[in-house]
């Protein structure tokens, strides 16, 4: 029986209602199926620890969490952090520190989903998000700070060993697909230095994988093709900034922003893994058991696939996907069913 060690980082607001209802959909795919278990281990770090300790990671807690199997996040973010400190207290240094850098966003309208499209059925796609630099590498600074004279620089940086090893695992994905088409977002007609510098490097990249067929947008230009033609994307490549935007119109235009899952993929292993609904905090919900669970179960299909139970994961997606067929639906997805009904309904399908 091989035993996983999972971190569980809930963080704030609903992030802590999903990630036990995940934590009970898979002790029960483990006791169903056997062969495999999890053992959890709880880490308190949310923005009430950040108020209490002045740090949401304390000294020697990322040596800790690089002993897990995987990590299981729900959401950062609170009213009383600004979200720049919580994102970098909390996300940002695992992801970054343990160079998760391709972050793989899967999208679909689930059955009996409905999309604001009419033609939402087409989607089927997987966004692939730099994770590790770019517009999220922490460069740049404030001075004169508060005077007239105030200046603040953001800057981008690409690297060419960033930029080809996320399009490589692009290909690579885009070739285990059915499609092999995969499309590269970027924005170098207006920024020409490192949107360039992923446009050449695509290029060189694309010359070993014959067997995948390749387009280029620009960012602007993908959102009117994700709207008005979804069939015609497949895997799409970004960077950081322009991926996260892509993919939250990705699980608008899928039904929900409560179905939507993420891996934070370090593809070589030396590090874990983390996989996270891609929603965040929603203080709006918290407390009310109405969080739509279905992104975090989801996203416990991925983290399955990624530890090397492809059975396990697929029987979970079929379970989810007979869910939300029935109709029962959080109040996100236009229905009236509570996390725990929604939990309930899971679970009861996984043990038959
Ligand atoms: P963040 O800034 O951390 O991304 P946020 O609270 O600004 O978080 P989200 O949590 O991502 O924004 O979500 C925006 C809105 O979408 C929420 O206010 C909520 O109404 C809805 N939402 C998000 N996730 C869910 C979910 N799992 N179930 C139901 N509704 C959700």
């Amino acid at each position: 029986m091989k035993t996983y060690q999972l971190a569980a980082v809930p963080g704030d607001g609903i992030g802590v209602e999903v990630i036990a209802a995940g934590l009970q959909v898979l002790e029960a795919l483990s006791q169903h199926l056997g062969g495999f278990a999890f053992e959890v281990t709880h880490y308190p770090w949310d923005s009430a620890y950040y108020l209490k300790h002045g740090h949401y990671i304390p000294e020697g807690g990322l040596a800790q969490l690089k002993q897990a199997d995987a990590i299981f996040f729900g959401a950062v973010g609170s009213q009383q952090v600004p979200d720049h400190i919580s994102l970098w207290g909390l996300r940002l240094p695992i992801c970054q520190g343990f160079d998760q850098y391709a972050n793989v966003r899967p999208a679909r309208v689930l059955p009996g989903v409905k999309s604001p499209l009419h033609n939402g059925e087409a989607i089927d796609w997987v966004i692939v998000r730099e994770n590790s630099e770019g517009e999220y590498s922490g460069s740049g600074g404030r001075v004169h700070q508060g005077l007239p004279i105030e200046v603040a620089t953001e800057v981008s940086t690409f690297t060419r060993v960033g930029v080809e090893r996320i399009h490589r695992f692009a290909f690579e994905l885009a070739r285990s697909r059915p499609a092999k088409h995969l499309t590269l977002v970027t924005k170098s007609n207006a920024q020409r230095h490192g949107m360039v510098l992923w446009d050449e490097v695509f290029a060189e990249v694309a010359k070993d994988y014959p067997d995948v067929r390749t387009t280029r947008e620009l960012v602007d230009a993908v959102t009117t093709t994700m709207v008005l033609k979804p069939a015609q994307l497949d895997v799409i490549v970004a960077t950081n900034l322009h991926a996260d935007i892509l993919s939250d119109l990705a699980a608008a235009l899928s039904g929900s922003l409560g179905i939507a899952p993420t891996a934070n993929l370090n593809p070589e292993r030396s590090f874990p893994s983390m996989f996270e609904p891609i929603h965040g905090s929603a203080f709006d919900i918290t407390g009310k058991g109405v969080a739509n669970p279905i992104a975090t179960f989801w996203t416990a299909a991925l983290m399955l696939e990624h530890l090397g139970e492809p059975a396990a994961a697929r029987h979970l997606m079929q379970a989810i996907e007979a869910v939300t067929a029935s109709g029962l639906h959080t109040p996100d997805l236009g229905g009236t069913a509570t996390t725990a009904q929604v939990t309930d309904a899971v679970i009861e399908l996984l043990r038959r």
